[in-house]
Order: structure tokens, then C-alpha cells, then sequence
């Protein structure tokens, strides 16, 4: 009897070892100021994340503008999170949180650049060197050469010439670069991505810097990086130029490396199974996954 009741609890031990999830990677959304509908996307990107299974998401929104009083008051608390992705494009923060979330990094922290949050803090060199590439936000040719691919390498390109463009809006093909890199392990070597804006021209230190996928531009004629490794410190940068409005988020190319890059920029590793051969595929269309957005919390 005695055995019995020992092996009854070892066994309901097992069952709860095995059953027990992991535990979910804590993702903070910053938003709150961008000249893109943040108010649209942010909830679609809580879904995205959240329907991978791997993270939990929270939400910190900024007063409008630093004329706000509650402007001093928003001090997103970066330490209790694995990951930070932000949707923000707009006014410099107090110096205190700017610092908060350059040592966050620096000290191991992940980073997500969400489409114009690479366009945020133009003139915040530690910011540049986080992201490693940007456009608009004042920059310009003094803010670092063009990242061009010449003989299979991302070799610097200093001399004059704009920082930040894009065409009309229009699906394009994305290129794999680093195949082995955990996030791309398992992605086709080329997909098309759903109707987005092709961001060109970026500059910046491109320091400690992957391209991990990359686009050719009408607009260049040159292959420009879309997806991004950084290191930075101790932590890791995850950089998408994509994502300018909801179609963009619909595509499941988009969605997979979104989420792979948070998971990686949170971890350094990357267990989400790619996705399955023909589910992202080089066309003719993009592949679309409309996730349901998640109502927002206030
Ligand atoms: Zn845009």
C-alpha cells in the first residue's frame, strides 16, 4: 500500500514535470508617438507574439507629446522584461529612461526595431550604434555609410546621398543571407512578403551588425537590408525595417520573423519550428495569416 501512494505521487510529479509549459518570455510593446498608426499595430503585434506560444506581452503607451504632465511620470520598468519591441518613432525621452533602456541592453537585455523605430532618436549616437542602421529622424550622410552587398559581403559605403526612403507600397521578394543564423534556420532561401513599404538608403555605425535578410530596391537598384542581428553590450538587437501598416503584419513571413527575432533577441536562441516547405513560399503572392488583434487592455 505504501508503495502504491510512493509510486502514485512520483507518477503525478512526472505528469505535472511534463505538463508544465515553459515558462513565457516577458515582451513589453512601447508605443504611444510615431507618425504610424501605433494605435492599429501594436495590438496586432500583441497577437502575433502571443499566438506563437512563446511570450507574454505587455503594453507601455507614452503620453502624447513631453508637454504632457504625465510625460515624466512614464518610466517603463525595462528590467522586468526579457524584451523590449518598440513601435515608437517620436520626441526624445528623458534623459533617465533613454539611459534606462541603452544600460537594459547593454547589460543582456533584448531589442526589438519595429519598422520606424528605426527612424526615432536620430541624433542619440548609443541608440544608432543599438539598431546599427536608420533613416529620416534628421540623419543623415555624417550619421554613417550605406550597408552595400558587393561580392557576397555587406561591405560600408560612405559618400554623399539620403538617409531613409522607400517607394510606393508593393509585395516584394525577401532574400535568406545568413541561413544558419537561429533565426533563419529552416526559412526558405527567398518569400515573398506581403504589401509593404522597401526602406532604402538607411546609414548608421552598422557596429557588430548581420544582415540576415535583404530586398531589392526600384528605387536603389541595390539589395537593402530588411532583417538585422545586432549585438550590442551584452544584449542582442533584432531589427525589422517591415511591418508600415496592417497588410504588412498579415504576412506570415513577416509574422515568423518577427517573432523568431523577439525570441532570439530575448534569448539567443530561437525554438519555434519554421515553418512547414510551401507555407512561405517565393510567390507569386504572399503568404497571408491574419491573426485576430488583441483589444487593448485600458
Ligand atoms: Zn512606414
Amino acid at each position: 500500500m505504501k508503495q502504491a501512494s510512493l509510486f502514485l505521487a512520483a507518477s503525478a510529479l512526472l505528469v505535472t514535470a511534463v505538463c508544465a509549459e515553459p515558462a513565457k518570455i516577458k515582451c513589453l510593446i512601447i508605443d504611444g508617438q510615431n507618425n504610424h498608426s501605433w494605435q492599429e499595430t501594436t495590438p496586432v503585434l500583441k497577437a502575433i507574439l502571443e499566438h506563437s506560444g512563446v511570450f507574454s506581452v505587455d503594453v507601455s503607451t507614452s503620453p502624447p507629446n513631453n508637454a504632457n504632465p504625465d510625460w515624466a511620470k512614464w518610466q517603463p520598468h525595462f528590467a522586468d522584461y526579457g524584451v523590449i519591441v518598440s513601435n515608437y518613432n517620436g520626441q526624445a525621452w528623458p534623459k533617465e529612461l533613454h539611459d534606462a533602456l541603452v544600460s537594459y541592453v547593454k547589460n543582456g537585455g533584448g531589442f526589438v526595431s519595429y519598422h520606424a523605430a528605426d527612424n526615432s532618436f536620430g541624433d542619440q549616437a548609443d541608440y544608432n550604434e543599438m539598431i546599427g542602421l536608420g533613416g529620416w529622424g534628421g540623419r543623415n550622410a555624417k550619421s554613417g555609410p550605406y550597408l552595400r552587398l558587393r561580392d557576397g559581403e555587406w561591405r560600408p559605403l560612405d559618400g554623399p546621398g539620403p538617409c531613409g526612403g522607400h517607394g510606393p507600397q508593393n509585395e516584394f521578394i525577401i532574400e535568406t543571407f545568413a541561413p544558419e543564423h537561429p533565426i533563419m534556420k529552416g526559412l526558405p532561401a527567398q518569400w515573398m512578403h506581403a504589401k509593404d513599404e522597401l526602406y532604402h538608403s538607411l546609414r548608421g555605425p552598422a557596429k557588430n551588425l548581420s544582415v540576415l535578410g535583404h530586398a531589392l530596391s526600384e528605387q536603389t537598384k541595390e539589395q537593402e537590408p530588411m532583417l538585422m542581428a545586432i549585438s550590442y553590450g551584452k544584449g542582442r538587437v533584432f531589427h525589422t525595417t517591415l511591418g508600415h501598416y496592417l497588410e504588412a503584419l498579415d504576412g506570415l513571413g513577416f509574422q515568423v520573423t518577427l517573432t523568431r527575432g523577439t525570441e532570439w533577441a530575448a534569448t539567443g536562441k530561437v525554438t519555434q519550428p519554421a515553418p512547414k516547405p510551401g507555407e512561405l513560399t517565393a510567390g507569386p503572392k504572399a503568404a497571408l495569416r491574419p491573426l485576430k488583434p488583441v483589444p487593448p487592455s485600458k
